[in-house]
């Protein structure tokens, strides 16, 4: 398969990168208005090829695109002293709509696979720009508040992470979800797991997985500035599970219908993603307090991506 990636800044190049390791694509190519610097991207990259699987990697502009099945859309601006959100946002969605019209010049058909933040208002832009349905613009979403939490509530059940069937809903920030209520170790609710192994989920225990998933981000943030491998490793996942058909089931963002009484929203619910993009969405089991956050998640967005217009 082959896979664009317009942005070579750290999220597009540690996409790229992943994608290398995990043999996720036959081809990728990155593509920034600093011609300059994804080609030098390229080039680093390229040389982890022979110690990983056999993959092309290129730079170029955007007609290099042609023949992509998927396209990663990274690019941003950075926020300037004082700009306001909503400043930065209307800037970064202009440059989806310059990014996303020279994408489909080249590859009309492609798959976006939107990780540019804040993550389910851009898809929600993107989805808008493309003109494509729902189910082929998707946002990275809570795919990594998701691993976060599962591999936190394993770590204190003492399970693997892959063995937790845990989600993280809404909006990829600080109103996402964590779906307690309908989280499964094994086969049985976590909590009843908890007590069967002598490590009960108490409020403490909770709260404390609730912070590590909600404030990881802004941890490395303030350690090495953003965030950039765990996210390009995320992408890659998504690649994956469209590139072979897997029919995943992966939190991820996307337009959707109606969520909690709001309309036409984006973002993550858990979706069954494969070649087609998204196949289907699922509606988890809440707590009352969880349907309540996610309906304020929703309204969130909502206006947000109303007030960009
Ligand atoms: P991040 O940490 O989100 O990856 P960076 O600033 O490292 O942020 O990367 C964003 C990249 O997006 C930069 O390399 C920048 O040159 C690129 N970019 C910004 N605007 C455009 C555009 N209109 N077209 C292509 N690339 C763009």
């Amino acid at each position: 398969m082959k896979v664009g990636i317009v942005g070579a800044g750290m999220v597009g190049s540690a996409a790229g990168y992943a994608l290398a390791l995990r043999g996720g694509a036959s081809e990728v190519v990155l593509v920034d208005r600093n011609a300059a610097l994804a080609v030098a991207q390229a080039e680093d990259i390229a040389h982890a090829v022979p110690f990983a699987h056999p993959c092309r990697i290129g730079a170029g502009d955007y007609a290099a695109l042609e023949g992509a099945d998927l396209v990663i859309l990274a690019a941003g601006v950075a926020q300037k002293p004082g700009e306001s959100r909503l400043s930065l946002l209307a800037r970064n969605a202009e440059v989806f709509a310059q990014v996303i019209e020279g994408v489909q010049r080249a590859a009309p058909e492609a798959m976006l696979l939107v990780a540019s933040n804040p993550v389910d208002v851009m898809t929600d832009v993107a989805l808008r720009a493309s003109g494509l349905p729902p189910s082929r613009v998707i946002g990275s979403g809570t795919i990594l508040d998701t691993a976060r939490f599962r591999s936190l509530l394993g770590g204190h059940l003492g399970v693997a992470p892959q063995s937790v069937h845990a989600y993280v809903l809404g909006e990829h920030g600080d109103s996402e979800v964590l779906a307690w209520a309908s989280a499964r170790a094994g086969s049985e609710p976590v909590a009843r797991f908890a007590v069967q192994v002598g490590a009960a989920i108490t409020q403490s225990v909770r709260e404390r997985i609730d912070a590590g998933v909600r404030r990881a981000a802004y941890r490395i943030i303030e350690g090495k500035g953003a965030t950039w491998y765990g996210i390009g490793a995320g992408l890659a996942r998504i690649v994956q599970a469209v590139r072979d058909d897997q029919r995943a089931v992966l939190s991820v963002s996307t337009v959707t219908p109606e969520v909690e009484g709001v309309r036409d929203v984006a973002l993550s619910l858990p979706r069954v993603v494969g070649r087609a993009g998204v196949l289907a969405t699922l509606t988890p089991e809440l707590a009352g307090d969880e349907a309540a956050a996610l309906r304020q998640s929703a309204e969130m967005l909502k206006q947000t991506a109303e007030a960009l217009g």
